[in-house]
């Protein structure tokens, strides 16, 4: 095998492979010299990751992603009713992959050895029969192979959770890829044509258009959105008029508002938007379970039981493990991973007990935040200036607080951020007093270490992630003392949050400047998405789908 400025060295033959456990090949494709990085996924993460990391440089890269496209995931939910074709949010993989001189593997990873730095990957399923059927085609030698690598930078993402609900699996779909998006664009179609028929029983037709989405986050209220406008815009011109009647969008969440993990404002807002367009908002309710063709819902303050029969349901709620970083925790030293529901890494994006061999970036990592409260004497005994056999029972003013949180910032991040408020917590923590004894401090510190939540599952999050560590990777230069030093640290800057709402209207939480409601933000929504392509044929087409839809609108024939 032989790739785009590398030599072969050490593949084992075909035969031989086969005789091996598992039938696995090993595949060495790495050009001599080069540290070999091994990138898993072609998400926000990867892609991120690939396209900052320097063409040609002194690392000898491989991409292994079952998926040989990147996603534009935020625009996943126009995708899904036609308000931008499905190809024009990917980018082919192999595009930032032949720039950068690097090489691409359809195929999953299977499991890691993290001893041996190995991956095991398996080819993905092909459609095409030829000479092979597909047994032989399944069983043929180069269909499992392994790679060695000197750094696995893992970009697997996360997969959908359904927090053990029955029935969920069977009777509702997801939405994460574009393949859901495709299907969601098909079965809506498919049910509007159905319920046209002649003769079609009212009831029929109304449980045929009502349609649930579960899981008021983002995801889910862009996706009622997109739908409410399709319905309204496009629907309502083009199939008889009656049918609108019928139509029921609803949207449940177990929490009291829509968009409740954003601003206060927002969440007010964007719920009474959605109730005064009609769209169902079953809130405050938790999800029994999903039966074929009817959610069952409970209450979550009487405790009243019902159901709420459906013609389509969507789970936009909820992300899970991806099952690979199981196989990877599983391959790392006991205790290193005590986190199970994502890649426990260290500050500079290295897994925890892999010993800098391997990073994980977006949805599948969890930067490990260390606790202010196990260095609360030390800070208190700087400020306070205590010698170092006395006891420090010296309290500290306003100004020495201050200065102790200060002193933690570096190793602490999260201590800047009280230090600009210090009036409020001082406050707070000494019941009003003027001075703060070492008990009060500690409660404080305990209490701020409380409020560290994980980096959000978000893109924003995953992009960031990837040009970090592709900075990191560049200024190391391969160096591996360098690679494995403890002096870098990825800091996370929030950008703000948006949401599309329907109508043409937004959300958008600017951090430090404002809050922006309705078409403004829409304006600002619609900008963003369309500049924020990761190419500039993905910046064209999805404005030309975009100038497209206001004009012609969605095209809604069902051709696949
Ligand atoms: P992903 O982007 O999910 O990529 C994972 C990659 O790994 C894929 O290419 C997959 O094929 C590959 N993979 C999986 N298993 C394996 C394996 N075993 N071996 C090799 N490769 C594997 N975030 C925002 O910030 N703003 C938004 O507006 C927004 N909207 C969203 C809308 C929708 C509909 C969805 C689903 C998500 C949205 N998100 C948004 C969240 C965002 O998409 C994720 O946080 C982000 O994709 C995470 O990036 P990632 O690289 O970790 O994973
Ligand atoms: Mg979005």
């Amino acid at each position: 095998m032989t790739a785009r400025g590398t030599t072969t060295r050490g593949m084992a033959s075909a035969s031989h492979a086969q005789t091996r456990s598992e039938a696995a090949s090993q595949v060495d494709v790495a050009t001599p010299g080069k540290k070999r990085v091994v990138v898993l996924g072609s998400g926000w993460g990867a892609i991120s990751f690939v396209k900052s990391l320097e063409a040609n440089g002194p690392y000898d890269v491989t991409l292994v992603s079952p998926r040989n496209y990147f996603l534009y995931t935020p625009l996943l939910p126009g995708a899904a009713t036609g308000a931008v074709e499905d190809r024009s949010i990917v980018e082919p993989i192999r595009r930032p992959i032949a720039a950068k001189g690097m090489r691409y593997f359809e195929a999953s990873a299977v499991s890691v050895d993290a001893a041996k730095r190995t991956v095991r990957c398996r080819g993905s399923d092909h459609t095409f029969r030829g000479a092979y059927t597909k047994e032989q085609s399944d069983k043929a030698p180069w269909k499992t192979f392994d790679l060695e690598y000197d750094y696995l930078v893992t970009a697997v993402g996360a997969v959908p959770n359904t927090f053990g609900v029955p029935g969920v699996e069977e009777n509702c779909m997801f939405f994460k890829e574009i393949s859901d998006a495709a299907r969601f664009r098909r079965e809506v179609n498919e049910r509007f044509e159905c319920a046209t028929l002649p003769g079609v029983p009212r009831e029929r037709i109304k449980e045929l258009l009502t349609f649930v989405v579960i899981g008021a986050g983002p995801t889910g209220v862009e996706l009622a959105a997109e739908l409410y406008d399709m319905v309204y815009q496009d629907v309502a011109k083009t199939f008889p008029s009656r049918l609108l009647q019928d139509v029921n969008i609803q949207i449940i969440d177990l929490q009291e508002k829509i968009l409740s993990a954003y601003d206060r404002r927002i969440a007010e807002y964007a719920t009474d938007f959605f109730k005064r367009a009609n769209i169902t908002c079953l809130l405050g309710a938790i999800v029994k379970e999903v039966k074929e063709g009817c959610v069952v819902i409970q209450d979550k303050e009487t405790g009243e039981v019902k159901d709420v029969p459906f013609g389509l349901a969507v789970w936009c709620t909820g992300i899970k493990l991806n099952p690979l970083c199981e196989k990877i925790i599983e391959t790392l030293p006991e205790g290193s991973q005590e986190n199970k529901r994502s890649l426990l890494c260290d500050k500079s994006l290295r897994v925890k007990g892999s010993q800098g061999s391997i990073f994980a970036i977006g949805d599948c990592a969890t930067i490990e935040r260390p606790r202010s409260l196990a260095k609360a004497e030390d800070l208190y005994r700087e400020a306070a200036r205590c010698t170092p056999d006395g006891d420090c029972e010296i309290d500290l003013g306003q100004e020495g607080v201050k200065k102790a949180l200060m002193a933690g910032k570096e190793e602490f991040p999260h201590l800047e951020e009280i230090s600009n408020r210090v009036d409020d917590v001082f406050k707070q923590f000494t019941d009003g007093g003027s001075r703060m004894t070492f008990p009060q401090f500690r409660n404080m510190l305990e209490d701020v270490d409380k409020g560290l939540r994980a980096l959000p599952a978000t893109a924003q999050v995953a992009k960031q992630e990837g040009q970090y560590l592709a900075a990191f990777f560049n200024e190391c230069a391969g160096d591996e003392a360098k690679l494995k030093a403890d002096d870098a640290r990825f800091d996370y800057v929030h950008k703000g949050s948006l949401a599309y709402i329907g109508k043409d209207a937004a959300v958008a939480d600017i951090p430090g400047f404002t809050i922006v409601k309705g078409i403004a933000a829409g304006l600002i929504w619609k900008s963003f998405e369309t500049i924020s392509q990761v190419s500039p044929r993905n910046v064209l087409l999805v404005a030309a789908d975009m100038v497209r839809t206001k004009i012609f609108g969605r095209d809604i024939s069902r051709i696949n």
